[in-house]
């Protein structure tokens, strides 16, 4: 039997757009355990006076996490898979980066340290976004912050200094660039890396798919090697082995085992008369008849010429005669073409398994009972023990 593939193309289109579903919603936790761990350190903030006492972390973060439950459930249904973006990182990293900045309103002399908090945003567009978004990105990053500074300087002039507020812009900016290049750097890897897994899928398919063909046709010349061409069936060399594997049973178990060999009569003369092709019709005919005379568990099989062999590993001798003689009546009756006297016979020798019996002995019992029916004037069955 080939060999079937494990699963077909749908199914594996399936699971892969689960895994790929699954690792989404992955990314979108690592999202929200970044949120927790910068909330963590900015409740830690306010208490030991970096960030202002009156920083709105409750309003922040939970507006950021309810934007986030959004997110987790429009990713969890499948919503945004017709989207370009379907991890919907662009819209996450921009809720980030307002957090972040408006994170950074209340952040007094930590605000050189909180800018990495930036990078840490950045950080998801690394694998998802292309450079051109992750430069518009970094620009986006640029101008709310840029725009904070701005606002503080016109809000409250007094608590500003200018070669900070520069300071950090450039820090900021050098940080982006870096970004940018680097994880340019990394998705390209990245890319890289998944085209050669995915020709690797396709060479494997590829693989199986000839490992089936190949399969197939094994099947096929094994099937070949145990036929007779012209009549379909089982050849002598199959037989032969066949007939060894069912003596030894025989010899083991006790079974009953017949044997019967089959000459059509004259057929010499059938080839002379009406020409070698008549005969391969002939010896067809014969084949189609003994196939729907015959039982599946009786092993049919041509011997050589006009000789045909069949071994009952079933059943008792008087039901085997009387089948013999069915297939006997059932030649005699067969019409070959519109030829007058166109009538073929066959003649039959059965013999019986007797334990000590060789395959040898066995067929020279039968050989002899055929010789006996030959002798008797053909058209009949000679059965001994
Ligand atoms: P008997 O009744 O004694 O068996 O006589 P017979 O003519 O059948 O016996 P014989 O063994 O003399 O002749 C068998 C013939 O079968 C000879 C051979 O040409 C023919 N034969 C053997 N194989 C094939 C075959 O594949 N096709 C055809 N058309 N004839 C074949
Ligand atoms: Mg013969
Ligand atoms: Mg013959």
């Amino acid at each position: 039997m080939p060999r079937q593939p494990d699963q077909n193309p749908e199914a594996l289109q399936l699971g892969d757009n689960h895994q790929r579903r699954m690792l989404r919603l992955r990314r979108q936790r690592m999202a929200v355990y970044s949120y927790l761990l910068v909330w963590g350190a900015t409740l830690l903030g306010i208490r030991i006076g970096f960030f202002e006492p009156d920083t709105p972390h409750w309003l922040l973060f939970g507006a950021t996490l309810a934007a986030n439950l959004v997110f987790f459930l429009i990713i969890r249904h499948g919503i945004s898979e017709r989207w370009s973006d379907p991890s919907l990182t662009a819209p996450q990293m921009i809720v980030g980066i307002i957090l972040i900045t408006a994170l950074l309103h209340y952040s007094r002399e930590l605000r050189g340290a909180m800018i990495a908090v930036y990078f840490m945003a950045m950080t998801f567009g690394v694998f998802a976004l292309s450079r051109h978004r992750m430069i518009l990105m970094s620009a986006f990053v640029l101008l709310c912050f840029a725009s904070l500074e701005a606002w503080e300087w016109q809000q409250a002039p007094q608590t500003k200094i200018i070669s900070i507020s520069f300071g950090h812009l450039s820090i900021l900016l050098l940080g982006l660039l870096w970004f940018v290049y680097v994880g340019g750097h990394i998705r390209n890897l990245q890319q890289r890396n998944q085209q050669q897994r995915a020709s690797l899928r396709a060479q494997q398919r590829h693989l199986e798919a000839i490992n089936l063909k190949l399969q197939e046709a094994m099947a096929k010349l094994e099937e070949v090697a145990i036929r007779d061409p012209l009549t379909g069936l089982f050849n002598r060399r199959h037989f032969t082995e066949r007939f060894d594997e069912e003596i030894a049973r025989a010899e083991r178990s006790g079974s009953a085992l017949h044997l019967a060999l089959i000459d059509l009569d004259h057929f010499k003369q059938i080839n002379d008369r009406h020409g070698h092709q008549a005969g391969d019709m002939v010896l067809r005919g014969f084949a189609e008849t003994a196939r729907q005379t015959l039982r599946r568990s009786d092993l049919l099989a041509r011997y050589g010429g006009e000789e045909f062999v069949v071994l009952f590993t079933d059943g008792k001798a008087p039901d085997i005669e009387a089948v013999l003689d069915r297939l006997r009546q059932g030649l005699a009756t067969t019409r070959f073409g519109d030829t007058p006297g166109f009538q073929v016979t066959l003649s039959a020798g059965l013999a019986s398994y007797r334990r000590g019996d060789t395959a040898d002995t066995l067929t020279q019992r039968a050989d002899r009972a055929l010789y006996q029916a030959k002798h008797g004037g053909r058209n009949q069955l000679v059965a001994v023990d």
